[in-house]
């Protein structure tokens, strides 16, 4: 120790002699820091972390984010569906706002109307992802619910209080957070009826649930028991007031694209001009751009009720995702699948590398699946793996992954051996099955 304080090491930050502080810590060749400064240093980010999260905290109504902010947040999550995430960046923007005004509550002042939302896309394109990502960047309490499990429990009122608990259990019991949360109602199309026409096909169940949950978005202050399942008079209720709560229903709403389709005639299905083939529109642009035109009397026609689809007047559409954005979603978003193996590798001191051919390939398959980017895990982890499995204490350290591997996996796995056949395989090589998986 006393030739250490001989070489007159110092902190690279306050300039501290070793003698005058308990530990001096080093770094690169040469550089130090001592443990008052680490303690300085580890305060500042503790309160920059506080100040930020303040910046997004709805607690008290500074909000102070802009919808510009927001979007990019929500880009660093989601890719693609601009047109969407502007949307709801700007509704959510006006929602704070029009919270911050709630509270002040002055009577002449302009009350602007609940921008509760409706987001249309086909199946794992985003829907839930970008409510659920939404709550995160505001750091508030989020819930998530089915409407198709309120159709079939029957007991309306109670299921619907029920998603209400769930966000009461999200903000842990503090019922004013919960009354500023996100609930995000998936399958809200499931519960519209069929026809328009009423009086023969009318969906009844569909409808009672639609009208219950009418109450809620609008606003009401619901009794809920604490412990879920249903109402008997003796127990006590929490109430909460749902008027501020954002509410957010998602649908894939299957075959609006024909309604609006045929709502818009022949004119816009696949040529901007007749006289201009290169104005043409691929299959994919006519996708996108038919969700683009939905509008309110497409989904009155689809048969959502009148009074629901008004108090959801923020209108978003997701588009279908090309193969090009799948392989984005593989590889760009915060936590995209395939940075998430590549942290796994590290940890094991391996080192995974997948290269564009290989991800194409990956969304080229989830896309014929047709359940949106929602296939793209199950397939990257269906090949990963055996290689994960024996990736501990694996002598191997470097993986690059191609197509070939990919395809040759999936021959592999289609054809799979019978016990006799594979006890034999693996007599003759054991270690060919691997081999050929990652190369
Ligand atoms: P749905 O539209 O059916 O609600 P989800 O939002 O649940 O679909 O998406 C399913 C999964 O697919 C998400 O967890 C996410 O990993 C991925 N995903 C879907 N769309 C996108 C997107 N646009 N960007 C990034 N990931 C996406």
């Amino acid at each position: 120790m006393s030739k250490k304080k001989q070489d007159g090491k110092r902190c690279s930050f306050c300039g501290k002699s070793q003698e005058l502080v308990n530990r001096l810590i080093s770094g690169y060749p040469n550089v130090y820091i001592c443990n008052d400064c680490v303690e300085l240093c580890s305060t500042l980010l503790d309160q920059e972390s506080t100040d930020e999260s303040k910046d997004h905290s709805t607690s008290d109504t500074e909000f102070n984010l802009t919808p510009k902010q927001i979007k990019k947040h929500l880009d660093n999550y989601i890719i693609g569906q601009d047109r969407a995430k502007k949307i709801l960046s700007v509704a959510v923007y006006t929602h704070f706002k029009r919270l911050k005004l709630h509270v002040k509550k002055s009577d002449d002042e302009v009350e602007i109307e609940k921008s509760n939302i409706l987001i249309i896309g086909p199946t794992g394109t985003g829907k839930t992802l970008l409510a659920k990502t939404m709550a995160k960047i505001l750091d508030i309490p989020f819930a998530i619910g089915d409407a198709t499990t309120l159709t079939e429990a029957g007991y309306v009122g109670e299921d619907v209080e029920n998603l209400l608990l769930k966000l009461l259990q999200a903000a842990d019991f503090n019922v004013e957070k919960a009354e500023r949360g996100i609930i995000y109602i998936d399958e809200i199309d499931k519960i519209g009826r069929k026809t328009q026409n009423v009086s023969i096909t009318r969906d009844v169940s569909g409808e009672g649930v639609q009208q219950a949950l009418l109450k809620l978005i609008e606003g009401t202050v619901a009794n809920i028991p604490p412990q879920g399942g249903r109402k008997h008079p003796e127990q006590q209720y929490i109430q909460l007031d749902t008027s501020q709560i954002l509410f957010i229903c998602g649908g894939a709403f299957e075959g609006i694209a024909d309604i609006v389709q045929a709502r818009k005639g022949q004119k816009v299905i696949g040529f901007a001009s007749e006289s201009d083939s290169s104005k043409q529109l691929d299959e994919y642009d006519q996708e996108c751009k038919l969700m683009d035109d939905i509008e309110t009397e497409d989904i009155l026609k689809f048969g959502m009720i009148p009074e629901l689809v008004g108090r959801l007047p923020v209108l978003a559409a997701l588009h279908p995702l090309s193969v090009d954005t799948l392989v984005s979603i593989l590889k760009e978003p915060k936590n995209a699948i395939t940075k998430q193996y590549q942290k796994l590798f590290e940890l094991e001191n391996a080192k995974l590398e997948i290269n564009d051919g290989a991800l194409r390939y990956i969304a080229e398959e989830a896309k014929k699946r047709g359940s949106g980017a929602r296939a793209l895990r199950s397939i990257f982890e269906e090949f990963m793996l055996e290689i994960v499995y024996n990736l501990p204490g694996s002598k191997k350290k470097e993986y690059k992954l191609k197509k070939e591997d990919i395809i040759k996996y999936k021959e592999q796995s289609f054809d799979i051996p019978k016990p006799e056949k594979q006890k034999a395989e693996k007599s003759k090589s054991p270690k060919t099955k691997k081999n050929n998986k990652a190369s």
